[in-house]
């Protein structure tokens, strides 16, 4: 065996235990009480990793993942340390329903063909599929269509023994924003008529589940029995206008929610550049003054866009610095000439907050033109995660 080198990585991606308690406890007094709150964890958790996050959501009372893939929902499995519930939202193949049914994960069914697959698993199998009808009501993408909710209850009795309905449920198409009001709101009404007629069929699903965060926290009314929270436990809004919406109820009022992960590197080293020279590759960045350079091992393949160059900024000694030259694939250049303290081995921020001072993923995000969601997901798996308090 060949031993790991003590330095691993150019950088590390803390976990905060803290803000994730806080983001849950917000949340709990926005939905209340009883409802579910089904941690979505789907894109290696936004990023953080689920085979961290998992057990971590866990000891803040957690007991419910949705994951889009059975891949997500056996990574789940592996790194739950209770009896949690593993709930897959979208994409599993035939031959996955089988191994669904064995291992009690919960799954969505959109489609008749699908309903089909997973009731002739569980029957072969002897056990009973856990199922969630996903009712289609203006979104457009999957979702069983209201008329054939007859022919759904007529193969549900062919196969009966064969499933435990564990839910009913629908997803909003951009509940995020207020411009798509009217459309989220007849995507309500359409919901409840859905579940009215599956009554009249005799069915009774568990739970209601519609909410993403968005929808969480900007419609109580779509709380119902469970909520599917992604973005906002992470400690994001889902947008801006979500935030301003809350904003706006309590102005003056700091963030409820924290953000829950810090991306941090070091000053690998400094170099004195002379007036008149360029940085880096080729002439993107010319020294107009004696400028100090610092050098940090993270480049655009560790996740850090390159179209940050010469945008990007980073925090250092609790000062806010610019990214200099082009992002190479392992490193990038700081300009550190106003932080004489700057020394090699000092922290840098990527993202999060130092002495105060904040590098939000929404800056780095809308920098570098990326929804909070698209950076967060981008993050390699290759860069540890640790969690903090
Ligand atoms: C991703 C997803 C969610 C969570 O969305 P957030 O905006 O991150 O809270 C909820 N429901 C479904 C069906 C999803 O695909």
């Amino acid at each position: 065996m060949i031993a790991f080198p003590p330095d691993l990585a150019g950088s590390v991606i803390e976990i905060s235990r803290s803000a994730l308690m806080n983001n849950y406890a917000f949340l709990r007094k926005k939905i209340g009480r009883n409802a579910v709150m089904s941690s979505v964890v789907k894109g290696n958790a936004y990023g953080h990793s689920i085979p961290v996050f998992v057990p971590l959501a866990e000891s803040c009372g957690i007991r419910h993942f949705s994951v889009f893939s059975a891949d997500e929902a056996w990574q789940v499995l592996r790194a739950r340390t209770c009896d949690s519930d593993v709930m897959i939202m979208g994409s599993i193949s035939d031959e996955a329903l089988e191994w669904a049914v064995e291992q009690d994960v919960e799954v969505i069914i959109f489609d008749l063909e699908r309903l089909g697959a997973v009731l002739a698993a569980a029957r072969k199998m002897g056990k009973q599929a856990r199922i969630h009808l996903e009712v289609e009501t203006g979104m457009n993408r999957t979702g069983l269509e209201p008329v054939t909710l007859d022919q759904i209850q007529a193969l549900l009795h062919e196969f009966s023994g064969s499933w435990v309905l564990k839910g009913v449920c629908t997803h909003y198409a951009g509940a995020e924003s207020t411009g798509n009001y009217l459309r989220v709101r007849r995507q309500m009404k359409r919901f409840r008529d859905a579940v009215e007629e599956l009554h009249a069929l005799g069915l009774r699903p568990e739970r209601q589940h519609t909410a993403c965060s968005a929808a969480a926290l900007s419609y109580p009314e779509a709380t119902m029995d469970m909520v599917r929270i992604g973005i906002a436990q992470y400690g994001f809004w889902p947008s801006r206008e979500t935030w301003m919406h809350h904003y706006l109820k309590k102005p003056g009022e700091p963030d409820p929610l924290q953000r829950v992960i810090t991306w941090k590197s070091k000053v690998m080293s400094i170099k004195e550049v002379a007036a008149g020279e360029f940085i880096g590759y080729g002439t993107s960045y010319l020294a107009s003054i004696p400028t100090r350079i610092a050098t940090v091992p993270v480049g655009y393949s560790h996740g850090f866009a390159r179209s940050l160059s010469n945008l990007g900024r980073v925090l250092v000694a609790g000062e806010r610095v610019a990214v200099v030259g082009l992002i190479n694939m392992n490193m990038m250049m700081i300009d550190v000439t106003e932080v004489p303290a700057v020394k090699r081995g000092d922290e840098v921020v990527l993202i999060g907050t130092q002495d105060g001072k904040e590098v939000s993923v929404s800056s780095f995000s809308e920098l570098s033109q990326n929804l909070n969601y698209e950076t967060l997901v981008r993050l390699p798996i290759s860069v540890p995660r640790v969690v903090v308090d």
